[in-house]
């Protein structure tokens, strides 16, 4: 380790606060993807998560708690005073379907290669299978990497560092569950905070390991582990960077790139969701009409701008 690392080794529990690690904080789980996208089925009962998802009944209880805390859930009784729950997506859930999207746009079109033509979805407004755009509110033009900026914003500063749900993956929900995003590699990598928070620092900027451990206190042991299985699956790609000194970075891929509305829609869930009355850590700058702006989905097939009831999921999955 150089020096840079040693200035953090007093491992302060406070964190530069940010909006896709808030998200994270409450979506950054295998079991809770899962239990969301049955939610998004249609599941609202304890008993039918448990036997459709074989979940153990003390992590699907943890589950339910953290995300009725997090309003992405309310409960209500069956009957009137009776003491079976129902489990129904409040507006802070029924607001995941955009990160949900992302998700399953990146896992099919990285994994799905037996057809290709992106058009996994239909815009019920047209009547047309379509891709989903992910754009600018302002101008309407579609976002990018390339095309975007973030400033800090009104609500720049530290907080607590979040802490996981859990140090171990649940290896038994991967295995369930990986016909949901279609691959056990998107799953690992959607179903765990620190992987996107790393994806979503790769972003930022971040782009040595030391920049990782301090932006997002991460265990340096922890952060191995999972630039490790990045590279694996193609998101990262690690290089030696020769300058006035010898460095290792890690830069987005093609395949990482690709990531961006997914973080984009998460930034914004988190933003909307897990915010204070500070205001917003970050401002996204759309550098082509050069005004701030919060990302939505347009249909790549009538431009029309994308809501949640016009849109199907095709074929399996979600
Ligand atoms: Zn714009
Ligand atoms: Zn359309």
């Amino acid at each position: 380790m150089d020096q840079a690392a040693h200035e953090f080794d007093d491992d302060s529990t406070l964190v530069a606060r940010f909006s896709v690690v808030r998200a994270l904080a409450v979506v950054g789980d295998t079991w809770t993807l899962l239990i969301l996208r049955a939610a998004f089925k249609g599941t609202r009962r304890f008993s039918d998560w448990q036997n459709d998802l074989g979940i153990p009944k003390a992590v699907l209880t943890n589950r339910l708690d953290r995300l009725v805390e997090a309003r992405v859930f309310r409960k209500s009784p069956v009957s009137k005073g009776g003491k079976r729950m129902e489990y129904y997506l409040d507006e802070a859930g029924l607001d995941l379907w955009e990160t949900l999207v992302a998700m399953v746009r990146w896992s099919r079109r990285w994994y799905w290669p037996q057809s290709d033509d992106g058009l996994w979805f239909r815009h019920r407004l047209c009547g047309e299978r379509c891709d989903v755009i992910l754009s600018c509110n302002v101008c309407a033009q579609p976002l990018t990497p390339f095309n975007t900026y973030a400033e800090p914003g009104p609500g720049e500063g530290l907080e607590p560092r979040i802490e996981p749900h859990s140090r171990r993956r649940a290896n038994s929900a991967i295995r369930h569950g990986q016909d949901a995003l279609g691959s056990e590699e998107a799953l690992t990598l959607f179903g765990d905070m620190w992987a996107p928070a790393i994806v979503a620092s790769a972003f930022r900027g971040g782009r040595r390991f030391n920049d990782l451990v301090a932006y997002l206190r991460i265990p340096p042991l922890v952060l191995s582990m999972r630039l490790k299985e990045l590279i694996e699956i193609g998101v990262l790609a690690r290089r030696t960077i020769d300058d006035s000194e010898r460095y290792e970075a890690f830069h987005l891929t093609r395949k990482g790139l690709d990531l961006f509305p997914y973080i984009a829609m998460m930034a914004k869930w988190g933003d909307k969701w897990r915010d204070d009355p500070s205001g917003v850590p970050l401002v996204f700058h759309h550098r082509d009409c050069g005004h701030e702006y919060t990302p939505l989905y347009r249909c790549s097939a009538c431009g029309e701008r994308i809501r949640r009831a016009d849109l199907d999921i095709l074929d399996t999955g979600w």
